[in-house]
């Protein structure tokens, strides 16, 4: 990277998240004036790290946990500031489903067959999708977007098995077969290595440790509590007023990376305004429901000698998982992460019968006499700076508007999970797409 690339030039970050903290990271590391404000109180957006309240000095993750092996960016950056990465749940995922009396059953391994039936099944889509090199500007895949998974489920006559296994994925999309576009699904199983999961880490002591390690580098040229309000962009300058305890300001600069959530991004007034394309992508871009549980308990006693410490299922809990088997101490956290409907049938059983609800629905997992010492619960669709926990394709959605999201338009740039094309909805999604804006913007200062 060229480190006088950018000298003499300002640019404004608006979000402190992964993304926009990689953004600034690389444009620091190339001579920039960088601001970046975030509206919260904290860095790492979606990505948190819970350390209150739990016992023996235990923490878990409220938004982004898991990073898997090819991830390279979110690990490159990791490694650059030092930090070391965890080996999690070797065990990979087991499925649990209910059997014909409605009881919770762990399936054996051998007899796990939903994913290959379904990749079968995909595959009169798959085929001429990856003819399409997965384009979505290809009237292949307009034409398989317009569809529910739901839909498709109807047309090909699926089976309990078949729609079990589309319902678990929720825990992944965040949205219902009938929310979720059918090329949301065709797209996950047409790389090749998906959906299965790999080798996964987490950052030692909390993944929060990357965004709080950007942060620090950054030393005053980050401004929390302050909200990104407005924006205008003429010739050479960019003006955002920015609100401060009430306070209204104008931060001008040379160019500005938007890096918050398509949710918060279509609030704001953008003048001149985004082509119509761009602005309809931000406008319907939907974000899924999901519910984080944090269960803390005095053992661990869902461990058993090879059995899975991790488990996705179509059930009401959603996904649960070891949420910190690499931490020391009697004690262990589950994590439960219902998206879709089953957020709302979590929130619903957590009204109902608290979080000892929620635990009694692991008796299969062995929680009949576990005591529950902590639990805290994050509802990502109720949080205000992020209105859901990631992007999802609906059927609505025109895929050939996608690449608008990340499309720079005068001199503001695009970043943030949803603007990623291979790396959607997760954190690497989010690190590689700061990386990008922050070299758009050295390349377009670059032409003549
Ligand atoms: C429950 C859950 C589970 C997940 N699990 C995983 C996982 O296991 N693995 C994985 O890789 N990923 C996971 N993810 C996804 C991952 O956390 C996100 O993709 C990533 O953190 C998004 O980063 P971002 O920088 O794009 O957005 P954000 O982290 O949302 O950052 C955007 C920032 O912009 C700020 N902002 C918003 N509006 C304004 C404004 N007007 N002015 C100023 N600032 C503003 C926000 O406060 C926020 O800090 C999960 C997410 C959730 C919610």
């Amino acid at each position: 990277m060229d480190g006088t690339a950018l000298n003499g030039v300002s640019v404004l970050v608006a979000g402190a998240g992964l993304a926009g903290l990689a953004a600034a990271y690389d444009l620091v590391a190339m001579g920039a004036g960088v601001t970046v404000v975030d509206v919260r109180d904290r860095v790492g957006g979606r990505v948190w790290t819970i350390h209150d309240g739990f016992a023996e000095g235990q923490h878990a993750e409220a938004g982004g946990d898991m990073i898997d092996e090819e991830q390279v960016q979110i690990r490159e950056l990791a490694q650059q500031v030092g930090l070391k990465l965890t080996r999690i749940l070797r065990g990979g995922f087991g499925y649990v489903r209910p059997d014909p009396s409605g009881h919770p059953r762990i399936l054996p391994r051998s007899s796990v067959r939903g994913w290959d039936r379904l990749a079968e099944e995909l595959k009169p889509l798959t085929t001429p999708y990856v003819l399409a090199e997965q384009r979505w500007d290809s009237p292949i895949t307009a034409n398989m977007a317009r569809r529910s998974v739901a839909a498709w489920l109807d047309q090909i006559k699926a089976d309990a098995e078949l729609r079990a296994t589309a319902t678990g994925m929720r825990g992944f999309f965040l949205a219902d077969p009938d929310e979720l576009s059918l090329i949301a699904l065709v797209d996950q199983f047409s790389s090749i290595d998906a959906p299965a999961i790999g080798t996964m880490y987490r950052i030692e002591g909390g993944n929060e440790r990357l965004a709080t390690a950007l942060a620090a580098r950054l030393g005053d040229r980050l401004h929390l509590n302050t909200d990104v309000v407005a924006l205008s962009h003429r010739g050479r300058t960019v003006r955002v007023s920015v609100k401060n305890a009430r306070a209204l300001s104008q931060i001008t600069c040379d160019y500005a990376i938007l890096a918050m959530p398509a949710t918060l991004l279509r609030r704001m007034p953008i003048t001149p305004a985004l082509p119509a394309q761009q602005h309809d992508a931000i406008v319907r871009l939907k974000y899924g429901r999901a519910t984080r549980t944090l269960l803390q308990f005095s053992r661990r006693f869902w461990r058993a000698p090879s059995r899975p410490r991790a488990f996705g299922s179509p059930l009401p809990f959603g996904a649960v998982w070891d949420a910190n088997e690499e931490q020391r101490g009697r004690g262990g956290i589950l994590s439960l992460l219902a998206g879709g409907g089953a957020s709302d049938a979590t929130q619903a059983i957590v009204a109902k019968h608290g979080a000892r609800g929620l635990t009694e629905s692991l008796d299969w997992l062995g929680s009949r006499n576990a005591e529950l010492t902590t639990s805290r619960q994050i509802v990502w669709e109720q949080d205000p700076y992020a209105r859901g926990g990631y992007a999802y394709f609906d059927p609505a959605f025109d895929p050939a508007l996608r690449a608008w999201l990340a499309r720079p338009f005068g001199r503001l740039f695009f970043a943030g999970e949803h603007t990623s094309i291979k790396w959607q909805g997760y954190m690497n999604g989010a690190v590689e797409s700061g990386r990008r804006a922050a070299a758009e913007v050295a390349a377009v200062h670059a032409l003549p």
